[in-house]
């Protein structure tokens, strides 16, 4: 790179305020030599402190009125994709919004420049058409997926594939594969709008006409598409993201991760004759380097990608869909929590593009919003083909349950039985990972906590291993008692998805069976692969967490039971009934989605709760007035605003004193008459999960009708209150989805 000397003064007439991708909120200012050609947006290096940083320009000031000697020079200009202006507004919006500093808000969007290894010549393979002499499994594997195409390098085939790069130059060695040389261009594949469209439905055509004129305007619009699982969502939003094509715009899809399944994009491959442009966190960063800059220039047309992928600098963004909408996984846990489905309806608006939500069960706030007008309301009534949902019933577990220790009930048990039988598959749901979620001692009663947290460890019997779901802590899971060292004494407590797979092994011996949970052994790669060989049939019984609800169409299972539909009814989350309404309707929602008719039994200690009673009566509609009335009665989102403050600290005293202060703050600036008197503040209260990481937690949560300034509160709270001493931290979560 080449360096401006700064010993040679020239004359200054330009400052730019800079912004680095740091904790801080604010811009500071470098002079900016008149040689130096430079806009508001350009990615430059500069001098902070003792040494160089990269950081944004996020304006220019030309005036000549900041001329402070003082000031530091602009060091140079850097050759890497500048922030539009759309993209800045977005990242100060998303600050103002969340209140996080700016630069890191900012640091999402940016690639860091330095981190990028100098380009060496990549070397991709493609098919010859030979075929191999010996197929094995592994041969075979690899060859299916360099066929899907990608342009990866030999490495990232072979990692793909889960084979060794021996497998790779074996196949090149016979022909069967040849080598060549990727460049940059090659990461972005052509796309084609017509490529292979399906004959839709009736009123898969109005819905798809009437998004694709949006998209044809090329301004702003917010749709909710709501549609029941298997309605033919995603073919007709593929409709809308051909007309973004067509108009030579791009477009992105936002999923939760999961939700990338291999089944999504072999799908996206057969309408548009490519695959999209991946984004999440299993793309290597060389890889994601590339499709940054193809995506800034706007060679790349399609994104599909995890939350982050809303961050990518669009040249000339047309759609964003964002699917599964009502997903929690979009709610970034740390660092800034933003929503990743709200802040897309924002990025919408600035860069002038439709917005679609796509979703089964959408949360009840774009629900309201599409009642009240904000957003236009599609909806696909039936299911595609005339399929129809699976019949629902209840097994009430309180005459019918299991022996103590079993999880599947006789009813249940046959019901299954009738199913395999007939060739067809059975998906068993728990929402919990791991053996057991508790594990104590049958002679002392001890039981194992975390010592990190306020928690059970819970008992993962494949890594022989306790593990705490907050933090992260591991031991081995010990042969006899700390506290009385009685042998081989230790007893689960409750069910988790590795001991409902021993128990159906032990029932169901004959049948093929997987577990599936995101601590699945061999990460997500493999993950996938077992996905893809459900929806083959390979299994007969699946037994997963949340991980199987989601976003997949496995033909051949008619059944999908659910073994505690009462889990997650219990606690105090305001959302909780909207929840498990949403994870009960998308595991019932699974079955039946082939050619046969599917069925859905839900086992359950209440089967008078109003969620599984609506869940049950099939009326979707009485659910969503009752829960909105309820939320319209409470003041709460989205009648209402809701915002968390969580003070940790390594002492329980410290947090709960900064706690205090903080809420004496709120109550002082929110008397009658006062700005915020309409904004109430409950707590402070010891959280749920009282200790993380160490640290003692105490949540304030701050209530206040849609038009009152809550951002301004929080700050005003936090001036008054001073700044958080010592090992205090205060976290500010803004709409909280989790009040744990
Ligand atoms: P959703 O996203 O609403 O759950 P999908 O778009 O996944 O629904 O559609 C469910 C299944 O029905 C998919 O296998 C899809 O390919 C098929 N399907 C939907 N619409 C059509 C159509 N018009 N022609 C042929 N197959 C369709
Ligand atoms: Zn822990």
């Amino acid at each position: 790179m080449k360096r401006d000397p700064l010993n040679i003064a020239p004359t200054i007439s330009r400052t730019a305020d800079v912004l680095l991708p740091l904790a801080l909120d604010q811009a500071y200012s470098y002079r900016v030599q008149d040689n130096i050609d430079l806009e508001a947006g350009d990615v430059v290096s500069i001098p902070f402190g003792p040494r160089e940083a990269i950081g944004v320009v996020w304006s220019i000031d030309c005036s000549g009125t900041k001329r402070g000697d003082n000031l530091k020079l602009v060091k140079e200009k850097l050759d890497w994709p500048a922030l539009s202006a759309p993209m800045r507004q977005f990242v100060d919006w998303i600050a103002a919004y969340t209140l996080a500093p700016r630069g890191m808000v900012m640091k999402m969007a940016l690639r860091d420049p330095t981190q990028v290894s100098s380009e060496r010549p990549r070397i991709g393979v493609q098919v010859t058409g030979i075929e191999p002499k010996r197929p094995t499994t592994q041969r075979t594997r690899l060859i299916e997926t360099v066929k899907q195409g990608g342009n990866h390098t030999k490495a990232e085939y072979a990692k793909l594939a889960h084979v060794s790069s021996s497998v790779v130059n074996s196949l090149i060695d016979e022909g069967v594969l040849e080598t060549y040389e990727l460049n940059t261009r090659q990461i972005t594949t052509e796309l084609d709008p017509d490529f292979a469209s399906f004959e839709l439905s009736d009123d898969q055509r109005e819905a798809a006409r009437s998004l694709s004129a949006k998209v044809e305007a090329q301004t702003n619009s917010v749709t909710l598409l709501e549609g029941i699982t298997g309605s033919g969502k995603t073919e007709v939003y593929f409709e809308a993201i051909s007309a973004a094509l067509k108009v030579g715009r791009q477009a992105l899809i936002l999923m939760p991760e999961i939700a990338l399944t291999t089944q999504f994009l072999d799908r996206f491959a057969k309408r548009f004759g490519a695959y999209p442009c991946e984004w999440h966190s299993g793309i290597s960063e060389a890889r994601r380097g590339r499709q940054y800059h193809a995506i800034a220039e706007g060679k790349i047309k399609v994104a599909a990608g995890a939350r982050s992928a809303l961050f990518l600098p669009f040249k000339n963004l047309g759609l964003i869909i964002v699917d599964e909408e009502h997903e929690a996984a979009y709610k970034q846990g740390d660092g800034v929590h933003y929503h990743a489905r709200d802040m897309a309806v924002v990025r919408g608006k600035l860069e002038n593009c439709p917005v679609i939500l796509a979703s089964a069960t959408p949360s009840i706030e774009s629900r309201v919003n599409a009642e009240q007008g904000r957003y236009t309301h599609l909806k696909l009534n039936s299911r595609y083909g005339g399929r129809v949902l699976p019949d629902l019933s209840a097994i009430d577990m309180r005459v019918n349950g299991p022996k103590t220790g079993q999880w599947v009930s006789h009813q249940l048990e046959t019901a299954i039985h009738e199913t395999v039988e007939r060739g067809e598959q059975v998906i068993l749901f728990l929402n919990r990972r791991g053996f057991a979620p508790l594990t104590l001692c049958r002679t002392c009663g001890h039981r194992w906590q975390c010592p990190n947290c306020t928690a059970w460890l819970v008992e993962h019997r494949f890594r022989h291993s306790l593990v705490c779901h907050h933090c992260g802590h591991i031991e081995r899971t010990p042969k006899q008692c700390i506290i009385c060292h009685t042998a081989d004494s230790l007893t689960p407590v409750g069910p988790g998805v590795e001991r409902l797979g021993e128990e159906v092994a032990a029932k169901f011996s004959k049948y093929r069976g997987v577990v599936l949970s995101s601590d699945f052994a061999g990460g997500s790669e493999r993950l996938r692969e077992e996905l893809a060989k459900v929806a083959k049939g390979e299994f007969d019984i699946i037994i997963g967490t949340q991980l199987i609800a989601k976003g997949h169409n496995f033909p051949g299972v008619t059944l999908a039971a659910v073994i505690d539909a009462d889990i997650g009814l219990a606690n105090g989350d305001p959302r909780a009934a909207e929840r498990t309404f949403q994870l009960l309707q998308q595991v019932t929602g699974r079955a039946g989605r082939g050619d046969k008719k599917g069925r859905g039994l839900l086992q359950t200690y209440q089967p008078e709760h109003p969620v599984l009673r609506a869940i049950l009566s099939g009326d979707t509609e009485r659910f969503y007035r009752e829960e909105i009335e309820l939320r319209h009665q409470m003041g709460l989102p989205p009648f209402g605003r809701l915002a968390g403050l969580v003070v940790s600290a390594v002492t329980h005293i410290e947090a709960e004193n900064h706690a205090r202060s903080l809420a004496r703050a709120a109550y002082g600036l929110s008397g009658d008459g006062s700005l915020y008197a309409d904004i109430s503040t409950l707590g402070p209260a010891e959280a749920p999960v009282a200790v993380v990481r160490g640290r003692h937690r105490f949540r304030l949560l701050l209530k206040a009708p849609r038009a009152a300034d809550m951002q301004g509160f929080i700050k005003d709270i936090l001036a008054k209150a001073g700044p958080a001493k010592g090992s205090v931290r205060v976290l500010i979560d803004i709409d909280p989805l989790s009040f744990m």
